[in-house]
């Protein structure tokens, strides 16, 4: 293994310099909670991978599933039917209580399958459908059809002509949607807590309020669930929260645990236009990631470890509300969704960031004024004690 330096001259040579890197480290493992560097030094990982690794890294089922399909066979193709594949569909539609599903490789294609299958429906209507309502704000990706639906000058710059299609609104803003609302109006788009947008949930009601929207309108709820699906919110999705089924879903990150997958589920009357030859992917459903999104569903079941998520985010959450309170000069706002967390800061958070990875423990940034946390759902509550100590410490140190 090369050391520290030598891989960090090689990325600067070899590869694109499109990452931040504000977290200047260079991984070699991870065991649970924490991720160790080539250097030696382990720290606690409330990134997990970008809201990926729930069941901490590495863990021993995980593994050991892992390996044995590995063993049985890694790439058949959609060629033929793949059990694991199959299997999946079934659990995720009984779970999501939509009717099939559709797997990729991560969460952007889920979103592209997402506006292919709505594009497909809406054409086939008796005065065909077109344009999707999309919110500021909102993430959905970074391919050419994904950015057209954010409206986000940092990410669409330099990448024209965009997609066309989609019209942007302010976030949760249903009044807004309805004076865009028209005879070509496919269907409303919406990430339920804006994640890569700071960590904000969408208001109480608003769901259900969109729910009715579209179908009092005959348009589809389409529910970007890629980084508040498998329980980060405290529920299976944020829908949940509200009893709201939308009519196309989309899963990715933590769905299969580390493994890339990402899976578009909706209803029998949106599925049925998708015939033969109408889509596909060639690494979409293999058994390796479907054997790992079957472990991971298993698990956070098996070991309750939604309500852990749900516990420890409120717990999380008041521990981030004292800090607000003994640095108010610094701190302006704790937000939260499950453990889904947020400080937001009125200091240079990609500064104070560095210094909590001093301290030993990583967190994402989002923006310029926040930092996100994102725990695997294994975290103990004395792990949250040692974080929230790490963000104090770094507190004091910012001058
Ligand atoms: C991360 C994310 C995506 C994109 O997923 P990739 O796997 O990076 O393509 C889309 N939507 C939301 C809400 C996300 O958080």
């Amino acid at each position: 293994m090369k050391n520290d330096q030598e891989i960090k001259s090689l990325a600067e040579k070899y590869t694109f310099d499109v990452y931040p890197h504000t977290i200047n480290l260079t991984i070699s493992s991870g065991d649970g909670v924490t991720i160790t560097d080539v250097n030696g030094n382990s720290y606690l990982d409330f990134a997990a991978g970008l809201g990926v690794n729930i069941l901490g890294n590495c863990h021993p089922k995980l593994v050991r599933n892992v390996q044995d399909q590995l063993k049985r066979i890694i790439h058949p193709s959609n060629l033929y039917f793949i059990p694991e594949q199959i299997l999946l569909a079934e659990k995720l539609c009984k779970i999501t209580r939509l009717d099939k599903a559709y797997f990729s490789n991560s969460g952007a294609e889920a979103n592209e399958s997402l506006i292919k299958f709505a594009r497909k429906w809406g054409n086939a209507q008796s005065h065909p459908k077109q344009e999707i309502i999309c919110f500021e704000s909102g993430w959905h990706g970074r391919t050419t059809g994904t950015i057209s639906a954010c409206k986000d000058e940092s990410m669409q710059a330099g990448f024209e002509p965009l997609l066309p299609g989609f019209i942007t609104v302010p976030k949760f803003d249903l009044a807004a949607i309805k004076t865009k609302l028209n005879d070509n109006t496919l269907g409303v788009l919406v990430e339920p807590v804006l994640g890569h947008g700071g960590v904000f949930p969408a208001p109480p009601g608003f769901l259900k309020e969109l729910r009715a929207f579209c179908d009092e309108n005959s348009i589809l709820m389409l529910v970007d669930e890629i980084q508040t699906g498998i329980g980060r919110t405290g529920s299976f999705l944020f829908c949940d929260h509200e009893d709201v089924t939308p009519d196309i879903l989309t899963l990715g990150k933590a769905l299969a645990g580390g493994f890339p997958i990402g899976a578009t589920l909706c209803k029998d009357f949106i599925a049925k236009h998708m015939t033969v030859g109408t889509h596909g992917s060639t690494f979409g459903g293999n058994p390796v990631s479907a054997t790992a999104a079957l472990t991971v569903l298993d698990t956070i079941y098996e070991d309750k470890l939604i309500e852990n998520a749900a516990k420890l985010g409120e717990y999380l959450f008041s521990e981030l509300n004292k800090l607000q309170q003994l640095f108010p000069d610094k701190v302006t706002e704790a937000r939260h969704c499950g453990l889904m967390c947020a400080l937001e800061v009125s200091i240079d958070n990609k500064r104070l960031q560095r210094l909590i990875l001093d301290q030993g423990l990583i967190c994402t940034t989002v923006g310029t004024k926040v930092l996100r946390f994102l725990p695997p759902f294994v975290i103990t509550k004395l792990d949250i004690d040692k974080a929230v100590n790490c963000i104090k410490s770094a507190l004091i140190n910012y001058l």
